[in-house]
């Protein structure tokens, strides 16, 4: 017998652990998705104005990668990691070509994105035989143990509690909250964030330091654009004493800043990416580690202490084969790069139009407003880590006119599926206009 809506959410309260939030809480069923919507069990549509976690780029039950997954599970669902499979062998020749074949040689496949940063900082501490890893406080990189002591963001605390080894954050800048304006300070702030790393690596002994991990865009932390030569500094700074630059493209990765991944965007060159989501667009949960030859090479005279039971998965590789040449045969970057016109012309006019509305921030289709009580002095609407019930009420006020969308403290996520067209922004970013207008009456001095 099926379960009918209200009997699912009832399940779901009782029964399931609910992900970074108290138990029990009240939950939305959802029935179905197709493109860029989905429905809940009332017949409400939604608009995936978030690609849910930023991971549906292609949008919901797009027919290549359904078939793709139909197709492989007729034939062979799984197959172990010792043994090679065609799906496998594919996809990973499609994501070095992806990268850049000159200077990329071969992946590690992973379940998803924690897993995917966990097993990128062991191949850069087997490959240099150092054992620090310094990571951005302004991150996030999973909820594994080691991802989540790399990650900065609160979502690391509970894994600090006996923690990793080895683990070292340093600020990294956010023009608008830093009190600087993007676009006019980039030379000064990112010349005194790198001068204090340097001074930060020094101390805590660069020759101890394996890898600097850091989000190529940094995404559920607010789209933080860094200010201009940042990366490039980063960078330097790793060639300079040794480091291995892993580069997580989890959220920015696959053509949501247009480009196939967000490094591309700088004049970087990671040593290892880090990738998951946007690979399937979660239809199978799948992610891994693109390596550069250098780090190839080291695995190819000593063994890589890394396995996963489901390393490869064929399913999740059959429907990362799909996903990964309709981004290619669809110009999907070229059409990201079209839409983004749309979005970012929309997020300027709402900085100008709306109290609350701090600032804009938007590569591609990754795109996070900052949200203020006050614009002159930029109070946020929220304090960083302090719960507070005006962006819940927003996230809802959305969701009740079809929006559906995340953010946190200060900011609201407009991340949509990459297949977004012209028609179906027009009729849903007004949306957002009508929400802020409520925002400004209500909350902004
Ligand atoms: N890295 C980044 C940049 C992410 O945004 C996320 C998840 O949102 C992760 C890693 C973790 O990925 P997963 O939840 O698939 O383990």
């Amino acid at each position: 017998m099926e379960l009918t809506g209200k009997e699912i959410a009832e399940m779901h309260k009782e029964y399931v652990m609910q992900s970074w939030s108290k138990s029990g809480g009240d939950v939305l069923p959802v029935e179905k998705a197709k493109g860029i919507y989905f429905w809940d069990y009332d017949g409400n549509k939604y608009a995936d104005m978030a690609s849910l976690l930023v991971c549906s780029n292609l949008g919901h039950e797009l027919p290549e990668i359904v078939e793709a997954i139909k197709t492989q599970a007729d034939k062979m669902c799984f197959m172990a990691p010792a043994y090679a499979s065609e799906p496998k062998s594919k996809l990973a020749k499609m994501l070095v070509d992806l990268a850049g074949n000159e200077v990329y040689q071969r992946v590690f496949f992973t379940n998803a994105g924690a897993e995917a940063n966990e097993n990128a900082i062991k191949m850069a501490r087997m490959v240099t035989g150092r054992t620090k890893i310094f990571s951005c406080y302004r991150s996030y990189h999973g909820a594994t143990l080691g991802a989540s002591n790399a990650s900065g963001d609160w979502r690391r605390y509970a894994a600090e509690i006996g923690g990793a080894n080895g683990f070292v954050h340093f600020m990294n800048p956010q023009m608008y909250r830093d009190g600087y304006t993007k676009g006019i300070d980039d030379k000064e702030v990112a010349k005194q964030y790198i001068e204090a790393l340097e001074l930060q690596l020094r101390y805590e002994g660069t020759d101890n330091v394996a890898a600097i991990i850091m989000e190529s865009i940094v995404g559920a932390n607010g789209v933080i654009l860094p200010p201009d030569g940042y990366m490039e500094g980063v960078y330097e700074l790793c060639k300079k004493y040794g480091i291995l630059l892993i580069c997580d493209e989890v959220m920015a990765g696959f053509y949501r800043t247009g480009k196939p991944f967000a490094w591309m965007n700088f004049n970087i060159q990671p040593d290892i990416i880090t990738f998951a989501k946007g690979v399937t667009c979660g239809y199978v949960p799948l992610g891994g580690c693109i390596v550069s030859k250098r780090v190839a090479s080291y695995f190819q005279e000593n063994v890589l202490q890394c396995g996963l039971t489901y390393s490869g998965h064929t399913l999740a590789c059959a429907a990362g084969c799909a996903a990964v040449q309709y981004y290619q045969e669809h110009n999907i970057g070229e059409h990201v790069t079209k839409m983004h016109e749309i979005v970012a012309e929309f997020m300027d006019e709402m900085v100008k139009k709306h109290k609350c509305i701090g600032e804009s921030r938007c590569i591609g289709l990754f795109g996070a407003l900052e949200v203020v009580k006050n614009k002159k002095t930029r109070e946020p609407m929220q304090e960083y880590g302090v719960p507070g019930t005006v962006m819940p009420w927003i996230f809802a006020e959305l969701k009740k006119r079809g929006f559906a969308t995340f953010g946190r403290e200060n900011f609201i996520e407009i991340c949509p599926p990459l297949i977004i067209t012209k028609e179906e922004l027009e009729e849903y970013l007004p949306i957002l206009d009508e929400v802020l207008t409520l925002v400004d009456e209500k909350y902004c001095d």
